[in-house]
C-alpha cells in the first residue's frame, strides 16, 4: 500500500466503499489523515465499520471540517446528475477527487524519481497497460501496474528507486484527478462510448485529451492520431508547447511511430527506420494491437528503455486473457478466446486478424447485431451460433456464410473442432468472439471465456499455448 501523507492531520470523507474506496481510506489513515467513510449501500457500510473504519452519515456531516471528498470512480460526478455527496461537497466548496489524484499528489511529494506512464483511450487500454508494464519488466526495471486494470493504484508498492508506475486510467478517473501529470501520457483512440456519463462527444474527447495534455514538464504525450478527436488533440497539445509523439497504424508519419506491415517504424523529419517487429507474436496480432504496441514502445523509449530490451519484451508478451488469447493448438487448428468481444466492433478486430475462421458467436444480443461485420464474412468458413442471438445472427448470415445453430458452448467447440480438422486448411482458427454480452448464459465475459478455454484444454491432443 502507498500511504497518503498529503492530508495528514486533516479530515477526509471517502464515499463508495468498494475495493478502491476501502484502500483510499486505509492509505489516508496510514498517512495520518482523519477519515470518515460512507456508502449508499447498508451492507458496504457495515462491512467498513467491522473493518474498523469510521462510518459517518455524510448527509449530516459537518462539511466545513472536511478537506476533500474522495469518490469511487463509478459514482457519478456530473452525468447524468452529480451524486448527492458531490452536491453537498460543491455547496461547501470541498474538492472532489479520486484515488489517482491522491497517488499523484503523493508522488509529487515523495515519488518524483519514479516515472509514471498513464494510459487512456476508448479501446486497448488494458492491453497497452499490460504490455507497457511487461516491456518495463523485460528491461530489468520494476513495473507497478494498476488503476482501471484491476489493482487499485494505492494497493501498489510505495515509491522506490528503479520503480516505474504504469496506470490504466478511465475517463471517470481523469475527471477525478485534476493534478494527473504523468511522465508519459498515452492516448490511444477516441470513439463513441460512455456518452451517458460525459454528455457529448466533445466533452468525452476533451476529457480523454487532458491526460496526454497535462504531462509533467519534460514529459511526453504519446497520441495515436488515427481518429479525428485524437488528431486535433495532438495538434492542440503541441501548440500548448508540450512534447508530442504521434503514432499511426494507418499510414507513414514524418515524425513519430507508425506501422508498416508488421514493422513499427520510427520517423524523424521524414527519415524512418524500423524499431520493432511484431511478426509472429501471437499476442499482438492485428492492426489494433499494432496501435497498442507502437504506443507502448514510444512510451518505453521516452523513459530510456533500449530497443533491444523492447523487442525481447514484445516477443515474450503473453497477452491478456479473453482478448484474442491463444489457448492452444490441436494439430494445425489454433484456438483463440476473444470472449471480451461483447459487441460487433470488438469482434471485428478479431475477425480482421485471422483467415479461415470457424467462428463461435452469439449470446445476449446488442443493437445492430452483426450486420456491420459483413466485410469479414469471406474469412469465415462456418459460424457456430449460441445463446439468445443465434436466430438473429443466422438471419444475417443466411446465404452468405455457412452456419449451424448449436445453442451452447460445448456443442460449439465440438462442431467447430470437427469441421476445422476436416477442412484441410493450413491454419484453421476456432475463434470465440461472440459480438454479444454474455449475460444470457454466463455471469460475465470472463466466465464465458473460461468455459471455452476449459473445453478446449480438455480436447485430446491439445497443445497449450
Ligand atoms: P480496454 O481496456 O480499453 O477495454 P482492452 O485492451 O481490454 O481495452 O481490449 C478490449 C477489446 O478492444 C479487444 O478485445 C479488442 O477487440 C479491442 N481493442 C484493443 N485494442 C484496440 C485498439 N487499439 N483500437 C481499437 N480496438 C481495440
Amino acid at each position: 500500500m502507498i500511504p497518503i501523507t498529503v492530508f495528514a492531520g486533516r479530515k477526509v470523507a471517502v464515499f463508495g466503499l468498494g475495493k478502491s474506496g476501502l484502500l483510499s481510506a486505509g492509505a489516508l489513515i496510514k498517512g495520518g489523515a482523519e477519515v470518515i467513510v460512507y456508502d449508499d449501500n447498508e451492507t458496504m457500510r457495515s462491512e467498513a465499520a467491522s473493518a474498523g473504519l469510521t462510518v459517518e452519515n455524510l448527509h449530516e456531516a459537518d462539511w466545513s471540517a472536511i478537506a476533500a471528498l474522495v469518490l469511487a470512480p463509478g459514482v457519478p460526478l456530473t452525468h447524468p446528475t452529480p451524486h448527492w455527496t458531490v452536491q453537498l461537497a460543491h455547496k461547501a466548496e470541498v474538492e472532489v477527487i479520486g484515488d489517482i489524484e491522491l497517488f499523484c499528489r503523493e508522488r509529487v511529494k515523495a515519488g518524483a524519481q519514479c516515472p509514471l506512464i498513464a494510459i487512456t483511450g476508448t479501446n486497448g487500454k488494458s492491453t497497452t497497460t499490460a504490455l507497457t508494464a511487461h516491456l518495463v519488466e523485460a528491461a530489468g526495471r520494476d513495473a507497478q501496474m494498476g488503476g482501471n486494470i484491476g489493482v487499485p493504484v494505492l494497493a501498489l508498492e510505495p515509491f522506490a528507486a528503479n520503480r516505474v508506475y504504469v496506470l490504466e486510467v478511465s475517463s471517470y478517473q481523469i475527471d477525478l484527478a485534476p493534478s494527473l501529470r504523468a511522465t508519459v501520457g498515452i492516448l490511444l483512440n477516441v470513439t463513441e462510448d460512455h456518452l451517458d456519463r460525459h454528455g457529448t462527444m466533445e466533452n468525452y474527447a476533451a476529457l480523454k485529451t487532458l491526460l496526454p495534455a497535462s504531462v509533467e514538464k519534460g514529459g511526453t504525450a504519446v497520441v495515436a492520431v488515427d481518429d479525428r478527436w485524437t488528431r486535433s488533440g495532438a495538434d492542440r497539445i503541441e501548440r500548448a508547447g508540450r512534447n508530442v509523439v504521434r503514432v499511426s497504424v494507418e499510414g507513414p508519419l514524418r515524425d513519430g511511430y507508425y506501422a508498416e506491415g508488421t514493422r513499427i517504424m520510427q520517423a524523424s523529419g521524414g527519415k524512418a527506420h524500423a524499431v520493432a517487429q511484431l511478426a509472429g507474436i501471437g499476442s499482438l496480432r492485428g492492426q489494433h494491437n499494432a496501435q497498442n504496441a507502437a504506443c507502448a514502445i514510444a512510451a518505453c523509449v521516452a523513459i530510456g528503455i533500449d530497443l533491444q530490451a523492447i523487442q525481447k519484451g514484445l516477443v515474450s508478451f503473453p497477452g491478456l486473457a479473453h482478448r484474442m488469447q491463444q489457448v492452444g493448438r490441436k494439430g494445425n487448428v489454433l484456438y483463440v478466446n476473444d470472449s471480451k468481444a461483447t459487441n460487433a466492433d470488438s469482434a471485428a478486430k478479431a475477425l480482421g486478424s485471422f483467415h479461415d475462421i470457424f467462428w463461435i458467436a452469439g449470446g445476449k444480443p446488442k443493437t445492430g447485431g452483426i450486420v456491420s461485420l459483413a466485410e469479414f464474412f469471406p474469412r469465415i468458413r462456418k459460424a457456430y451460433l449460441i445463446g439468445e442471438a443465434a436466430e438473429d445472427f443466422a438471419r444475417t448470415l443466411d446465404g452468405k456464410v455457412e452456419y449451424e445453430i448449436v445453442g451452447v458452448m460445448s456443442a460449439a467447440v465440438d462442431a467447430a473442432t470437427r469441421d476445422a480438422e476436416a477442412s484441410g486448411l493450413k491454419e484453421p482458427v476456432v475463434l470465440l468472439s461472440p459480438a454479444c454480452a454474455s449475460f444470457d448464459q454466463y455471469p460475465n465475459f470472463e466466465v464465458r471465456g473460461k468455459a471455452f478455454t476449459d473445453l478446449v484444454r480438455a480436447l485430446p491432443g491439445l497443445v497449450p499455448a
